[in-house]
């Protein structure tokens, strides 16, 4: 049976990957992977983390394009591609436009759909825009809804998603996560590489300082947002015990702000995004996390990584709710005073620095896989 895996961006290649491998080492499924090419560069180097070569590209970005240009041109160009493979099923992860769309287009060729990652609402439509969207629409016309927990699974109940379509398996990033910790153990080159690219890295081995490591790439925040949380981390760079690593997004958006207000300060340091086995290398190596990021928010809490989340609402409250993340928004005071408290006090660190499992058991890829085979079965 041939499985019609599509990715898009960064985090789907990393929350898809297990469930290539796990359909690989399967016997009776064949992924055909797809790549949408949404976020290209840092699309293929995480793929190549995971010993992964899509069977199709399609190339589909151009520069300044409208949102329903990008939309159209994923709809068309990966029908004709499903056309030509005839798959028995299509999995989509996640809340791009890129898993939007391909989920449309299997539906249109009815293709039973499997969507990884399904549940997740912040219930405001427009925050994060146009992700929150994006997976509605997709529970709306998939098959099978593969929740990462169980709250989760009460969302797509109470949309009408029924009982028997929807599988609580975990999510796939805590499969991926473990597995890449897993290899950098292994890895005794990879300290000395990052030590000798970052030298912040050194810094914090040899003088004992605090590593924290900042993500940020939402469309919600760009602009205002962007102004404040670089407001924010330049009065956080003032303390000399902290040194703040900073891989920023390729998006314009995004680079503009942060590499004027924050490229010259001796503790802060802006690097290209970086693949994924360094990521996790960064965040082992960390002290506190402040992101935007979504999956970020996911694999911290397993490795007991403080996060505070510098979005005004999360569609992941498993860990808010277990008290080892933070919703602090982008108002400067509260991320400097929230970070202050988590590098002075040290009973909060500790509550906040608790390993926590509540997005899954790093077998959810399995349980995917096991599931599309007992529904082939039927
Ligand atoms: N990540 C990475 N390199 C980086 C920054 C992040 O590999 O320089 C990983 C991170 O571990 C997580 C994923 O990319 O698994 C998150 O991607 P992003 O923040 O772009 O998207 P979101 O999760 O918010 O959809």
């Amino acid at each position: 049976y041939t499985v019609f895996c599509v990715v898009g961006t960064r985090p789907e290649a990393i929350k898809m990957a297990p469930v290539i491998q796990a359909l690989q080492e399967s016997g009776c499924f064949k992924p055909v992977v797809c790549s949408t090419g949404q976020h290209r560069e840092m699309l293929y180097s995480t793929l190549e983390m995971f010993d992964i070569v899509p069977d199709i590209d399609l190339q589909v970005m151009l520069p300044n394009q409208r949102l329903s240009d990008l939309t159209a041109r994923i709809l068309t160009r990966i029908d004709d591609a499903m056309g030509s493979v005839n798959p028995d099923y299509v999995l989509v992860q996640g809340d791009t436009t890129s898993t939007m769309a391909a989920a449309i287009a299997a539906f249109y060729r009815k293709i039973p759909v499997g969507h990884i990652e399904a549940g997740l609402r912040t219930r405001n439509l427009h925050a994060p825009f146009p992700e929150e969207a994006n997976r509605r629409i997709v529970s709306v016309v998939a098959d099978y809804h593969f929740a990462p927990t169980q709250a989760a699974r009460i969302n797509l109940l109470s949309e009408g998603v029924t009982d028997d379509r929807i599988f609580v398996t975990g999510n796939t990033v805590v499969d991926a996560l473990l597995w890449m910790a897993e290899r950098i153990k292994k890895d005794s080159v990879l300290a000395r590489q990052m030590e000798a690219a970052i030298p912040a890295l050194k810094r914090c081995r040899e003088e004992g300082r605090k590593l924290i490591l900042v993500t940020g790439h939402r469309r919600e925040n760009f602009g205002e947002g962007f102004a404040n949380i670089c407001k924010a981390i330049s009065q956080i760079a003032e303390r000399k015990d902290v040194e703040i690593v900073y891989p920023v997004h390729l998006n314009p958006n995004v680079r503009g702000p942060v590499y004027q207000m924050l490229g010259n300060y001796p503790n802060i340091s802006l690097i290209d995004p970086v693949d994924y086995r360094w990521f996790v290398g960064l965040m082992l190596r960390s002290y506190l996390i402040l992101t935007d990021s979504g999956g970020v928010q996911e694999e911290a809490p397993v490795l007991g990584k403080p996060v505070l989340v510098m979005r005004q609402v999360t569609e992941r409250e498993e860990a808010v709710k277990e008290g080892v993340v933070k919703l602090v928004g982008t108002d400067v005071r509260r991320i400097v005073t929230e970070t202050t408290r988590l590098l002075d006090d040290k009973a909060f660190y500790a509550q906040m620095s608790r390993s926590v499992l509540c997005y899954g058991d790093g077998y959810a890829a399995q349980r995917i896989v096991g599931i599309l085979s007992s529904v082939n079965d039927k």
